[in-house]
């Protein structure tokens, strides 16, 4: 029983220190990337169900813009005039909304609250200035008024 726990406990352990090399690795990828000041999007996955429409990998969006998963979608449903409501990593939009239109309304977001006017950088956090939401990039500085464009 005690040579058949340390047995299991050893080969954890590497497992683990697969882990941790794994996620190093991608940490490695990801500075790399941020340095270039390019952001990967993905194509968002949209199906249809019934009468909703499902966008499958939604929660990767706000993951990779840096913003609040709530903010974004608030900003789809806005825009395709619908209700959406949040379910795990999934987004669901009432009605057979167009899949095409997800990628032109992540753009318009990207435009609107994520890329600095000055820099183009997508290297930006949101900030308030006198209850006024501004944008504040890391790369160059800027500090713009958001929700324009
Ligand atoms: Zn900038």
């Amino acid at each position: 029983m005690h040579e058949f726990g340390y047995i299991v406990d050893n080969a954890l352990s590497e497992q683990y220190d697969a882990l941790l090399n794994r996620l190093r690795e991608n940490l490695g990828k990801v500075a790399t990337k941020s340095k270039v000041t390019r952001l990967e999007i993905p194509e968002p996955s949209v199906y249809w169900l019934g009468n909703k429409s499902v966008f499958r990998n939604f929660s990767d969006f706000p993951k990779i813009l840096r913003r609040d998963a709530g903010h974004l979608l608030m900003f789809l449903a806005k825009e395709l005039a619908t209700a959406a409501s949040q379910d795990g990593d999934r987004a669901i939009f009432i009605g057979r909304k167009d899949p095409q239109s997800f990628s032109v309304l992540i753009n318009r977001y990207m435009t609107r609250y994520v890329i600095c006017t000055v820099c183009g950088s997508p290297d930006t956090h949101p900030d308030k200035e006198r209850r006024v939401q501004i944008l504040v990039c890391e790369a160059c500085g800027a500090r713009s008024p958001t929700g324009q464009g």
